[in-house]
C-alpha cells in the first residue's frame, strides 16, 4: 500500500552535504532516511519537502538527550536576507532533483498533481517552508513562492519570528508557552487561506494554536505531531487541540521521532514502530481515523530502530493494521486523509 507523507527534512540534508545533492537524492546513498531509492522501496508516493532555513548553518540538537527532562535552548533566527538565500538554493535543488529524474519525480502543485504522479508510479514531493524567516512583512515573497510552487509553510518553526513564537524542545512541557501570533502573523494566515496555502501548525505554540484556530477558514493541520497525553512534549498536541484540529476535519500527521513518541521522552533509548501506531490509534479514537496520518520528520529525527527509514515505511503499516486500522481505515492513515485534507485546503 501506498503512503504519503506530511513532512521531511531531505532537502536541508542534501544542501549541507553539498555535491551532487540531485544525483544524491535520485541515486540514492548510504546517508540519512529520505531518497528516491528508498521512497520507492518503502511505497512512499509522496509528501511534503520542507525548506528549513538553519541559524548559522546549524540546527539545534536532534543529536540524542539521554538526560530527561530538557530543555534545548533556541538559536537566534537568521535574518531575512540569509534566509532568502537559502531558500532559494533548498527549492532550486528540488527543481533539479525533478528535472534531472526524467519523470519519476513531479512536483505536485496540486491534488490533480498528486493522483497523476501516483497513476505512473512517480514521486511527488509538495514544496513546504517550515517558519517563514525568508517572507517579507508585506508578504511579497510569498507571492513569489508559490509561484515557484509552495503550497504549504509553518509560519514559526520553533524559534521566534517576525509571525509568531513557537515551542521549544523541551519534555515535559505543555505547548501553551508564551505569546501566539503577532498582527503579521495573522495577516499572514488571511493571506494563506486567500492564497489556498496550507497553514502547518506544528511548532507553533498553544497560543499561536488557538490563534490560527481561530482565524483560519482551511481545516487546521499539525504536519508532524504526536498526542501531548502519550508523550508530554512541548512539540505535541493537547487533547483539546486534537479535538480541534478534528472538528475542522484536519489531520494530524503522525510523527515518527522516539523523542515526540516515547512516554518517558528519551530518544537515545530503542524503540519500537509500534510507538507510532499507538499514537495513531490514540489520535484515532479521540477524534476519528480520518483525522490521523503520517508526518515522519525523516532526516530531521531519530527513528526507531525497525522502521530506519522510507524504505521501512511498510513495517509501520504493519504495525498500524495491528492496532486495527485495516484496508479502507489503514489507506486513510497512510495516504486518503491528507489528499482529501489538502483538496479541501487547495481546491482541486
Ligand atoms: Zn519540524
Amino acid at each position: 500500500m501506498h503512503s504519503f507523507d506530511g513532512h521531511n527534512d531531505v532537502l536541508l540534508r542534501l544542501w549541507r552535504q553539498g555535491g551532487d545533492a540531485p544525483g544524491a537524492f535520485l541515486d540514492g546513498e548510504e546517508r540519512g532516511q529520505l531518497d528516491l531509492p528508498r521512497a520507492i522501496k518503502g511505497q512512499m508516493a509522496g509528501g511534503l519537502y520542507a525548506i528549513f532555513v538553519p541559524s548559522d548553518g546549524k540546527r539545534p540538537s536532534p543529536s540524542p538527550v539521554d538526560v530527561v527532562p530538557y530543555d534545548v535552548p533556541l538559536p537566534a533566527p537568521p535574518v531575512m536576507t540569509a534566509a532568502q538565500q537559502a531558500t532559494l538554493e533548498m527549492a532550486s535543488l528540488l527543481f533539479r532533483i525533478e528535472e534531472r529524474s526524467k519523470g519519476r519525480v513531479r512536483i505536485a502543485r496540486s491534488v490533480g498533481d498528486i493522483r497523476a504522479a501516483k497513476a505512473v508510479g512517480a514521486h511527488a514531493p509538495v514544496l513546504h517552508i517550515e517558519g517563514c524567516e525568508a517572507i517579507d512583512p508585506d508578504l511579497k515573497m510569498l507571492d513569489v513562492l508559490y509561484a515557484a510552487g509552495l503550497r504549504s509553510l509553518g509560519p514559526v518553526w520553533s524559534r521566534p519570528n517576525i509571525f509568531g513564537h513557537g515551542v521549544p524542545f523541551r519534555f515535559p512541557s505543555s505547548p501553551d508557552i508564551g505569546e501566539g501570533l503577532t498582527d503579521l502573523g495573522k495577516a499572514l494566515v488571511k493571506r494563506c487561506n486567500e492564497m489556498r496555502i496550507l497553514i502547518d501548525l506544528s511548532h507553533l505554540n498553544e497560543k499561536g494554536f488557538w490563534d490560527v484556530a481561530r482565524l483560519s477558514q482551511a481545516p487546521l493541520v499539525a504536519s508532524h505531531s504526536n498526542a501531548h497525553a502519550l508523550s508530554a512534549s512541548a512539540r505535541n498536541l493537547t487533547d483539546k487541540q486534537l479535538e480541534a484540529v478534528g472538528k475542522s476535519n484536519g489531520v494530524v500527521g503522525v510523527n515518527f521521532h522516539k523523542g515526540f513518541l516515547r512516554a518517558d521522552g528519551n530518544w537515545a533509548k530503542k524503540t519500537s514502530v509500534s510507538e507510532i501506531a499507538n499514537h495513531a490509534r490514540y489520535i484515532a479514537d479521540k477524534i476519528g481515523e480520518d483525522h490521523v496520518a503520517l508526518g515522519s520528520d525523516f532526516d530531521g529525527a531519530a527513528m526507531p530502530e525497525d522502521l530506519h527509514d522510507a524504505a521501512g515505511l511498510p513495517n509501520l503499516l504493519t504495525a498500524l493494521e495491528e492496532v486495527g486500522f485495516r484496508g479502507a481505515s489503514l489507506d486513510k492513515v497512510a495516504h486518503g486523509n491528507w489528499v482529501r485534507v489538502l483538496k479541501q485546503t487547495w481546491g482541486e
